[in-house]
């Protein structure tokens, strides 16, 4: 998400310096954009970014940081004025998570991983060399990663990895046989070919070196909502043995009905809830009346 944020809006030297990092795997990113009071309604974030001669001084705290126990660099964003309209106070920075006064407390997720985490910043300096876009423009270049995770989310390999399961599942239990259950796995892939041309043409825009405009809202929806229709299908093919917790074998591996099935509940929340994406359709894409 980082990288091709930087190529579109870093400076020269963020490039120079960043994006071999990313390529080599040395630098580990996390997202800093959620706060306990600022989820959908992000532009109230509160973390404070105050100028101190070249540094800013941050405080505040992050929460639902993905895999910042195993990252080494979070990008943020941080409130650097409080006057006037929300957007226009918010600054996007580049913090090393090895930075004194950085705190990160694991959250133990349904599915008992410590997959997020809260991180807490209490005097925390960072260059002012680490913006991105310019102070108060963080509002644009936050969108603009937004449109990149909602690339990476709306992927299909997400659901056909999930069907790939149920498939080997269904042929090792038999139950093509059943023409009920055969009706709703034929839709489901039908669903995700359609799914699949529709994301071959977003990314064909990128090739092309266009850009995404708020219309990818459409494939975060479709996506996240496919994975789950498919994981749902897998527990109700599983019957009783859906309820335990360790896994099916198959001739392809083991498929684990409820492991995938709590995993996949998350995906319509993050990365802006799927009621928020719908809205951003409503209003940007069908002009629909507030
Ligand atoms: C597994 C997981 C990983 C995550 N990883 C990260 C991460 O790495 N970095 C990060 O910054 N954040 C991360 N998040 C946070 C995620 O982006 C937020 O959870 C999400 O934006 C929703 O915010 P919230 O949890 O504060 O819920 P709220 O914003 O409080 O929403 C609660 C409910 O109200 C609905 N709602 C809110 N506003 C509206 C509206 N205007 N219209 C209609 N419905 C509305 C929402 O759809 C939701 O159902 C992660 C979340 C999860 C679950």
């Amino acid at each position: 998400m980082v990288g091709p944020l930087l190529i579109q809006h870093g400076s020269q030297e963020q490039k120079d310096y960043y994006l071999p990092k990313i390529l080599a795997g040395e630098h580990i990113w996390c997202q800093g954009y959620s706060e306990p009071g600022a989820g959908s309604d992000l532009a109230s974030l509160q973390t404070s970014a105050v100028r101190d001669g070249d540094d800013y001084i941050v405080n505040g705290h992050k929460i639902w940081t993905t895999m910042a126990m195993d990252a080494n660099m979070i990008f943020m964003l941080v409130r650097t004025n409080k006057e006037g309209k929300k957007q226009e106070g918010i600054t996007f920075l580049l913090v090393p998570l090895d930075t004194p006064g950085i705190t990160v407390r694991p959250i133990i997720n349904l599915g008992m991983h410590d997959e997020f985490a809260e991180v807490f910043f209490d005097d925390v300096r960072v260059p002012v060399a680490n913006v991105v876009g310019g102070e108060n423009k963080g509002w644009t270049i936050a969108k603009a990663l937004l449109g990149h995770e909602r690339i990476f989310i709306g992927s299909p390999k997400f659901a056909i990895l999930a069907m790939s399961r149920l498939r080997s599942f269904a042929e090792s239990a038999g139950l093509f046989g059943d023409p009920v259950f055969a009706d709703r796995f034929i839709r489901l892939q039908l669903d995700i070919q359609d799914l699949s041309a529709a994301y071959k043409r977003f990314v064909a825009v990128l090739k092309r070196g266009g850009t995404i405009g708020p219309e990818v809202s459409m494939l975060k929806i479709w996506n996240t909502e496919t994975q789950q229709r498919v994981t749902e299908l897998t527990m109700d093919a599983a019957a009783e043995h859906g309820a335990i917790q360790g896994g099916i074998e198959t001739e392809n591996g083991a498929v684990r009905p409820a492991g995938e099935f709590i995993g996949s509940r998350p995906t319509t929340i993050y990365g802006g809830s799927n009621e928020v994406q719908r809205n951003i359709l409503a209003k940007a894409v069908l002009k629909l009346p507030s």
